[in-house]
């Protein structure tokens, strides 16, 4: 049997109808042809000559207002679903003198900023929208187009009276800690200079555009901009497609991830020509959207959408549901490669599996399941030759899965090229063209779907530096690798909190890991307030015993991403980088981490912080 499997493993794996040692080399040498050694650096970053990439196109320009010098209790940086979250729990908890700021024109943070033509969430919305119970509002559908969300965003920023103070197109220039006085002192590129007993950071770790630096880019006289800045002044229509300002142009999109399969049907129903480049096909399952049940919403009893939260979490962290609530392509997928089935396998050999018996089992799902998705190709593709271009060749989670129902179908319009670039990229642009497999594809309109910076760090991301006691700087604290207690807070730098990924643990419904986080950020500072403290910070003993416990985790997915095609979940192929997306997360998982999190509040001595 292929792979060594013992007969009991290989009984319970039941027919195949395919090679899997085969399959293995096949992943491996489609990996091989994508790694290349400058990894992330083969990115340009957005600034200089870049800048414009990420103008704000939904404000009108010329925005002023007067600079502000006062003193709040709580600033917030970054109105999307973490600052909004944050808010909320500290309004929860009476903190009435806080100020969010942001760089965009209004709340919503990805979903601000992301409007691109058939932008929609592909996590089922009762579990994605945060805070629907206390808002009393029913999405749409299953799964939220954008515009609802940027609504939803503002609803709660309202709910919550988080307009009030808030700074919008305002950017933060640099936080710096006043010991004297145990501030921080606010700086932004609208000349503010306030000062803030706390502040919490909620910049979001997918918001700043990359752009592939290939030769030409700044020789390219066409129109172009970058998907998360759709410019609807020159594609004409909306997030719902009518894109008529493209009937008589040559578009072309460069990327195939998650957002290109979202807009690429609307491109290519409007666009005289769309071409398609591609370096790595997407994994692309059934997405099955329809319309909300009002019936069955409104049978939902109360802590519904806590309850619902907890089951999808539980599932797709690998955990035991009786019930799949959700039950859609995420769930299934969980199902099937994670820890459920090791348990139900467990159960029919009537013992414990071994880690590597388990790992057998994973990755035959794991094949079983990418066949799947293969296979889907074939039904919709007509065109052979375009179907294969089309199939990916790595596990499923080595890139972020996708669930759509019209991309793969927007291959057989007559006006769209798929441009396969066998795992290369484009090669340059030129004045009017983009060149791969060294044939130019002359175009009036590029388009970027090139996705976002990471892997590089933290305080380049944010675009400013926070300078805390004696003047050490998070650049430098943090240059050989994050430090912090829970991913939350950081020695040297009292008051200051983290929302995101740094070192804690990720779910695939992201806002519910940023309600989490938030609600323990807002328990420190009322207790703070409680116990007549005006700074906490970690201890260095608390923070680095957290950090060993991080390092002794962080070495569960190493292997699996090693073997993975490159992309910004193993920063490019170097599955080692310490700044990537997963080398910096609790690496027990959310479960866990939540727990964790609880334990920690429940008893109450607030170890590993100080409080003075
Ligand atoms: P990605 O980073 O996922 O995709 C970027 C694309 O650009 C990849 O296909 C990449 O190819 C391609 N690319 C980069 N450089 C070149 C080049 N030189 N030539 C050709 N192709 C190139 O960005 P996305 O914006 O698509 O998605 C980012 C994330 O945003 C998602 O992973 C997801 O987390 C989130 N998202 C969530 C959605 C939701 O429904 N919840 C919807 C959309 C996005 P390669 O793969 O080879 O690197």
């Amino acid at each position: 049997m292929a792979l060594d499997m013992e007969p009991e493993i290989a009984a319970l794996v039941g027919e195949i109808d395919f090679d899997p040692d085969a399959l293995h080399a096949k992943y491996l040498a489609e990996r091989d042809k994508r790694v290349r050694p400058d990894g992330i650096g083969q990115y340009v970053e957005v600034k200089a000559e870049f800048s414009h990439y990420v103008d704000d196109p939904y404000v009108e320009p010329g925005f002023t207002r007067d600079p502000l010098f006062d003193h709040v209790e709580f600033v917030i940086i970054g109105g999307g679903f973490g600052g909004l979250l944050m808010g909320a729990r500290l309004r929860e908890a009476g903190f009435e003198n806080l100020r969010v700021v942001e760089a965009g024109g209004d709340f919503g943070g990805t979903w601000y900023w992301n409007r691109y033509p058939g932008a929609m969430c592909d996590v089922e919305s009762y579990c994605y929208l945060p805070l629907l119970e206390e808002l009393g509002y029913m999405p749409k559908h299953k799964y939220s187009f954008a515009p609802e969300i940027l609504e939803h965003s503002r609803a709660i920023a309202r709910h919550y009276r988080l307009y009030d103070q808030a700074l919008l197109q305002t950017r933060i220039t640099e936080l710096r800690w006043d010991e004297a006085q145990s501030v921080w002192i606010v700086s932004t590129d609208r000349g503010d200079r306030f000062t803030t007993r706390y502040v919490a950071m909620a910049n979001g770790p997918l918001s700043r555009p990359k752009l592939p630096g290939v030769p030409g880019i700044t020789e390219f006289e066409g129109h172009t901009f970058h998907t998360s800045r759709w410019d609807y002044s020159y594609t004409g229509g909306d997030n719902t497609g009518n894109l008529t300002g493209l009937a008589d142009k040559r578009v072309g999109i460069i990327g195939t991830g998650a957002t290109a399969v979202q807009c690429v049907p609307h491109l290519g129903a409007w666009a005289k020509q769309l071409y398609i480049f591609q370096r790595t096909p997407s994994s692309v399952d059934v997405r099955n959207n329809c319309e909300t049940d009002p019936d069955w919403f409104a049978s939902l009893g109360p802590g519904w959408q806590a309850r619902r939260q907890e089951n999808f979490n539980t599932l797709v962290a690998g955990g035991d549901q009786e019930e799949d609530m959700v039950h859609d392509g995420w769930t299934d997928i969980f199902r099937h490669l994670t820890g459920a089935a090791a348990k139900e396998a467990s159960r029919k050999l009537g013992r414990r599996l071994s880690g590597h018996e388990r790992g057998q089992l994973m990755m035959m799902a794991d094949y079983r399941k990418m066949n799947q998705v293969r296979g889907r190709v074939d039904t919709i593709v007509r065109d052979n030759a375009t179907a294969e271009l089309l199939k990916p060749w790595y596990r499923q989670f080595c890139k972020r899965p996708c669930f759509h129902d019209e991309y793969l179908d927007a291959f057989n319009r007559p006006n769209v090229e798929l441009v396969d670039t066998g795992g290369h990229g484009v090669e340059r642009l030129t004045r009017n063209a983009v060149v791969a497999n060294g044939r130019e594809y002359g175009v009036d309109c590029l388009i970027f779907a090139t996705g976002f910076e990471v892997g590089t760090s933290y305080t380049r991301r944010a675009g400013y530096d926070i300078i805390g006691k004696d003047g050490v700087t998070l650049s430098d604290y943090w240059a050989d690798g994050l430090r912090t207690l829970h991913g939350l807070t950081v020695h040297n730098f009292p008051n200051c909190f983290f929302l995101g990924f740094t070192q804690t643990a990720i779910t695939i419904s992201v806002p519910q890991a940023l309600g989490e986080q938030a609600r323990h950020v807002a328990y420190i500072v009322s207790q703070a307030r409680e116990r007549g403290a005006t700074t906490v910070e970690p201890t260095v003993e608390g923070e680095q015993a957290y950090v060993d416990e991080v390092h002794s985790l962080a070495r569960l997915g190493e292997r699996f991403y090693r073997e993975c095609t490159p992309g910004y979940y193993n920063s490019e192929g170097a599955a080692g980088n310490r700044a990537g997306f997963f080398s910096n997360m609790y690496g027990a998982g959310p479960l866990r981490f939540f727990e964790l999190l609880r334990e920690w509040r429940d008893a109450g001595d607030m170890a590993g912080l100080e409080l003075r």
